[in-house]
């Protein structure tokens, strides 16, 4: 028994804000039910919808860092239909970051022209490559540190890596992550990094890596942005619907 079980109980003997603590322990389990009824129903209901685009990469062309790390970089600010197929011609002939170091800019540029933003990805991921080369030894570092320290790969890219590459509990925070955790009533945060850090503090650690590929898909196809189909929602029983002002 730790020093704060010890407390607790003696306050539970005592008498001491006994209500409170009951109240704390009930609130407690009432949230652990309700993360696993979300959990459990989104998985029942994504199975009939496209998965997100690194998961389609998975399937693809395997659990290989450097397809998801690659994937994950160029599906930023693109939408993932658009993205597979660029995917595809990139990595039909480009399998390690040497490789991809050789496409000449203005080659890879051509490449991965759909996925906007065009020449700042390029430029992205040829510095990448060059960093995990001389720094890593062609090795995608398994560390979010590590991963961060590298120009061009954020906080949401290095947790998505880590859990999908190494199997490491991390929560990918993207836009459909951070809109749907607050609509449901989950958490309460204004950027993605506090609702990172929120959400490390709900949900249990066996839900992180999960959460992200549940809520992606959700996202874009049920609790869409602007006017979420709440009445097809599988999940409305669970939802405070938090700043939801018109739906479908
Ligand atoms: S009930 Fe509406 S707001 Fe809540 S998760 Fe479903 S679609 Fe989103």
């Amino acid at each position: 028994m730790t020093k704060t079980d010890c407390t607790l109980y003696e306050n539970v003997l005592l008498g001491t804000n006994q209500n409170t603590i009951i109240q704390i322990m009930l609130g407690v389990i009432y949230m652990d039910k309700l993360i696993k009824n979300i959990v459990s129903t989104l998985q029942e209901n994504t199975t009939n919808f496209i998965p997100p685009l690194v998961d389609q990469v998975m399937v693809e062309f395997g659990c290989d860092p450097f397809f998801i790390l690659i994937s994950c970089l160029l599906s930023l600010r693109a939408k993932d239909s658009t993205t597979i197929h660029v995917c595809r011609d990139l990595f039909s002939n480009v399998k390690t970051f040497q490789q991809l170091l050789d496409v000449p800019l203005y080659k890879l540029e051509k490449i991965i022209f759909k996925t906007g933003f065009y020449k700042n990805k390029a430029r992205t991921l040829h510095f990448v490559s060059y960093e995990i080369i001389k720094k890593f030894n062609s090795i995608v570092p398994d560390n979010f540190d590590d991963l961060i320290a590298i120009k061009g790969i954020g906080p949401k890219t290095a947790n998505l890596v880590l859990g999908l590459a190494f199997g490491k509990p991390a929560i990918c925070v993207d836009t459909h992550v951070h809109r749907i955790s607050n609509r449901l009533g989950l958490i309460t945060t204004k950027t993605p990094e506090t609702t990172e850090v929120a959400l490390q503090k709900l949900l249990p650690k066996k839900y992180w890596i999960e959460w992200n590929k549940l809520l992606v898909v959700w996202g874009q196809n049920i609790c869409t942005p602007l006017r979420p189909r709440c009445n097809q929602c599988a999940i409305f029983s669970f939802c405070k619907r938090v700043g939801v002002k018109s739906f479908r």
